[in-house]
């Protein structure tokens, strides 16, 4: 939000100060589950032991994202109402369908190569950008809303928007709703998790592709496959084509290989990002074989 009423292209009319709601606990449910409030900052949430060590895949991804100062001040809720990247949506001497409706995609014929190749639509190919949100939709987190008519609570997979035709319209939000907080689900086999994220540098840097992995492997067969991808999605991309996959095959890479192929069997090029298709099936054959290698 700063960053962009940096450059005029949120002029918010106010701004309301949430700092002092007591959204920051992390705690163990009875039944098991993590709450995670929405204020926890990301660094607080990737250093907490039960994350460490019980999803390590969730830890790995924040400590993936930004930098450590961001990482200080950056909100579990803010992380999931992060925008794009898109170079074109932060300039507005080009179009941006997401920026203004219905004036055209800059991106489609223009300078692609950190657009997105699965999820896309004709009005807009931009990715989304957090590395947090692969691990949660990975895990399969329920995100908890309140507004003035009671509390709801929503997949993760349903949080976030495709663009169709209405790139403008971003997560499943309505007027007058705040997150509260986000609840992970007891996932005993999520010890043997893995994030792998691939950029232009190591830190400081947006995902060219990533992988959220999370194993459950049983006398060398897969019982339980949970795998989504970042960098490639215009949101964070569970793939149930990879899950179905891995689902009761035995673990190796070839079978890992098979997985990437159904993952990325729907993907589009436009260019300049036609090399993330074959980049991101690698690095999803690197994280599987990288998680199912642990023990
Ligand atoms: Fe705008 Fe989306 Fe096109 Fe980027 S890809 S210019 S955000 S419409």
């Amino acid at each position: 939000m700063l960053d962009l009423m940096k450059l005029n292209i949120e002029i918010p009319k106010q701004v309301v100060d949430i700092n002092k709601l007591s959204l920051y606990q992390i705690e163990k449910l009875p039944n098991g589950n993590i709450s995670i409030g929405a204020l926890v900052k990301n660094s607080d949430l990737a250093y907490h032991p039960t994350i460490v060590k019980e999803y390590p895949v969730l830890s790995q991804a924040l400590l993936a994202g930004a930098s450590p100062q961001l990482r200080n001040m950056a909100s579990v809720g803010g992380n999931l109402m992060q925008r794009t990247r898109c170079p074109y949506f932060y300039n507005t001497d080009f179009a941006c369908n997401k920026r203004v409706p219905g004036s055209g995609c800059a991106a489609i014929d223009g300078y692609n190569r950190n657009n997105a190749i699965l999820g896309t639509s004709d009005k807009c190919i931009a990715t989304h950008p957090s590395d947090m949100c692969v691990a949660m939709a990975a895990l399969g987190a329920i995100i908890h809303i309140k507004s003035l008519n009671g509390p709801r609570t929503m997949p993760f997979g349903e949080f976030h928007l495709l663009p169709g035709q209405t790139p403008h319209l971003e997560h499943n939000l309505k007027q007058g709703e705040l997150i509260t907080h986000v609840e992970i689900p007891a996932i005993p086999y999520a010890t043997r998790s893995y994030y792998l994220k691939v950029r232009d540098r190591a830190s400081y840097e947006f995902a060219l592709a990533s992988a959220a992995v999370i194993l459950d492997i049983q006398n060398g067969r897969i019982q339980h496959a949970h795998v989504a991808l970042g960098g490639v999605g215009t949101k964070p991309w569970r793939t149930i084509l990879a899950e179905k996959v891995l689902t009761g095959a035995i673990a190796n890479e070839q079978n890992y290989r098979t997985a990437a192929e159904a993952a990325l069997s729907q993907a589009k090029g436009y260019g300049d990002n036609t090399f993330k298709i074959e980049l991101a099936k690698r690095t999803l054959v690197r994280a599987l074989t990288t998680a199912g290698g642990m023990s």
